[in-house]
């Protein structure tokens, strides 16, 4: 990375006194305030190590959900017509870029926290974009962004965690979070990071799990049958097993809890809505068996099962109206410069 980068006013800054970092010898950043360094390997920055957090999900062979979403995040390779809609369906993010953020973006600088391997990356609009920062813990993910890279942009990656975002205040034009606040204990200090480093005005485009879908009245009848269904009911609400999770019921994954979060921070809410993701713990296995044993049709079939919920749930049906899997804000930062000034 060339010097002057550093040194303007969207160059990475030390995560433990907030000042610039400038490039030295031997692959290494300095901290032009504390004077710490941290190592640049292949391109990334490495500003934190992952520590205890395991984020090093094992690539077995998709036989659950659980194991779409975590051979998405690996890059693992493509089994079936099933797996890759469910797949598809899986970075179905990307239309949010397109549909609701790329207008709003102008010669913009993006910072996406908890980029992971960032799926969408082909579909973002390399135009609108001067720099475009990654941040994640998981070291493989930033490889797979770096080599997915096309090159139409500027695309910065640092493995560093959500809450020491390393950039300066007010200087990002827009924030990238998808799937990362369910993770996180301190999601308020995240969110605040977030609100920190946008400019006033600037958006937010964030997606996190939707709580409702979990009410499907044959998987709720576990939660009234006994207190170990209960216990195995609350720990599927909270389903990131493999992550190192928190809450038992994480209350962001209930739309209006989220959205009152994201108002606590300061942003006001453009767009609100719930869409399916990969679609269900019936579905995926249901039509991946049809597959196996022989219906070249099930692909196709389960695409259009996905398609025809993705119409009902986007209808505004008041019952489907938060059916969704997934739901999605892009919110703009109205008093987060008052906010954080006043503290
Ligand atoms: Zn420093």
């Amino acid at each position: 990375m060339k010097m002057e980068n550093f040194n303007n006013h969207i160059g990475l800054h030390c995560i433990a006194c907030r000042h610039p970092l400038v490039p030295e010898g031997g692959g290494t950043v300095v901290c032009a305030g504390c004077g710490r360094s941290y190592a640049v390997e292949d391109g990334i920055v490495v500003l934190e190590e992952i520590g205890d957090v395991d984020l090093n999900m094992a690539a077995t062979p998709p036989s659950s959900l659980h194991d779409v979403r975590r051979g998405v995040l690996n890059g693992a390779p493509i089994e079936s017509e099933v797996d890759r809609v469910a797949r598809t369906d899986s970075i179905v993010f990307a239309d949010l870029h397109g549909e609701w953020l790329a207008p709003l973006l102008n010669d913009a600088v993006v910072a996406d926290v908890g980029c992971g391997q960032i799926p969408y990356l082909g579909s973002l609009p390399g135009d609108r974009i001067r720099t475009y920062y990654g941040f994640d813990l998981e070291r493989r993910s930033l490889e797979i962004a770096r080599d997915n890279h096309d090159g139409g942009f500027d695309l910065r990656l640092a493995q560093v965690g959500a809450y020491n975002i390393p950039l300066e205040d007010d200087s990002v034009d827009a924030v990238i979070s998808c799937e990362v606040i369910e993770h996180l204990e301190r999601p308020h200090d995240y969110l605040a990071e977030i609100a920190r480093v946008l400019k006033p005005g600037g958006v937010l485009s964030i997606s996190t799990p939707c709580v409702s879908v979990y009410f499907h009245p044959l998987e709720a009848m576990d939660f009234f049958t006994s207190s170990k269904s209960r216990q195995c009911y609350l720990r599927r609400l909270n389903s990131h097993e493999h992550w190192q999770e928190v809450l038992p019921l994480h209350p962001a994954l209930r739309p209006k809890a989220f959205r009152g979060w994201l108002e606590q921070a300061g942003f006001d809410c453009l767009r609100h809505e719930t869409r399916l993701w990969y679609h269900g713990r019936i579905a995926w296995p249901f039509f991946s068996r049809l597959e196996k044993i022989g219906c070249f049709w099930a692909g196709k079939a389960y695409q259009a099962y996905l398609n025809f919920w993705n119409r009902m749930v986007r209808s505004g049906l008041p019952v489907l109206k938060w059916w969704g899997i997934r739901q999605f804000a892009l919110c703009r930062l109205v008093d987060g410069h008052f906010m954080k000034r006043g503290e």
